[in-house]
């Protein structure tokens, strides 16, 4: 039974996630001989061997380092009368967000890229103590009016998953703003392209809602997106190799249990609230991971 309470949200609420950089790898070089008088040839330096590429874990020891919580938030901003008691668990007041990274803060953890988390879930690469990503789905402009500069303040990393329908429309985000907040280190990854339920979709809905804007937002910030948020965190079975046909190389749900053979296509997440306060998210990040 996959998370269903996101339907009622509608397209007004729409939702989506984030990603990370990717690390480009320079091969060391054997230093340039010393300079010579004599009329000998100079000898060409031999390039260093390529380290061997990183090994994937199998499905086993992805699961077993999924332990790293992962936080999904949607709007940042104060809530209004129009605003449901259902869509005010989806909007996070400034100051409650604010006051959530300060818990993480207070609380010795660090937030990571999108791409260090999927790095260590599929190769086991090195993350800090307590390591924890933070999410943004949908594609809200109070994902930079308010979550990049507060980000920036703390200095924490965060992955971002709009959907593409909405891009530069009024009070979604810009293309410029994607790209501000990729060069701030922030990952860009999709959420489908008008948050289509991905166990749902047939025929050519699988390009248009998961290859087309992969396309789009890395022709937007120049440089390769991978991570995938489903809408609604839905998922099943039949979507997954579509997923991973479409280039996705992670992508993130909400509360399922993570399949055993995919788990680097069903990463969990939560959606903290903004009832919860520090103490309360603190402990959630013990207990939901
Ligand atoms: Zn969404």
């Amino acid at each position: 039974m996959h998370r269903r309470h996101f339907l009622a949200a509608g397209a007004a609420l729409a939702l989506a996630g984030c990603s990370g950089g990717t690390e480009r790898r320079t091969a060391d070089r054997t230093t340039s001989p010393a300079p010579s008088s004599s009329a000998e040839p100079t000898p060409t330096p031999s390039p260093a061997p390529e380290p061997p590429p990183p090994t994937p874990g199998t499905p086993a020891e992805v699961l077993a380092r999924s332990t790293v919580p992962v936080l999904c938030y949607h709007q940042l901003r104060e809530h209004t009368a129009d605003d449901s008691p259902y869509a005010r668990t989806m909007i996070t007041p400034p100051a409650v967000f604010s006051a959530q990274l300060q818990a993480l803060r207070d609380g010795g953890h660090t937030p990571v890229s999108g791409t260090a988390l999927v790095d260590h879930l599929q190769f086991g690469t090195a993350l800090p103590d307590r390591a924890v990503l933070l999410t943004f789905d949908d594609g809200s402009a109070t994902h930079a009016t308010v979550g990049l500069p507060t980000l920036r303040q703390f200095g924490f990393p965060a992955t971002f998953f709009p959907m593409t329908v909405v891009l530069d429309k009024p009070n979604w985000l810009s293309s410029d703003q994607l790209r501000e907040m990729a060069a701030a280190g922030m990952t860009i990854g999709a959420h489908s392209w008008d948050h289509q339920r991905v166990d749902q979709l047939t025929g050519d809905q699988w390009t248009e809602q998961l290859d087309q804007p992969r396309q789009t937002l890395t022709e937007i910030l120049g440089q390769p997106v991978d991570l995938l948020a489903y809408p609604h965190g839905m998922w099943d079975q039949e979507a997954l190799p579509h997923v991973a046909a479409a280039g996705y190389r992670a992508a993130f749900q909400l509360s399922d249990t993570q399949d055993p053979a995919q788990p680097l296509l069903t990463i969990r997440r939560v959606m903290p609230p903004p009832t919860w306060d520090g103490a309360t998210l603190l402990a959630h990040l013990e207990s939901d991971f």
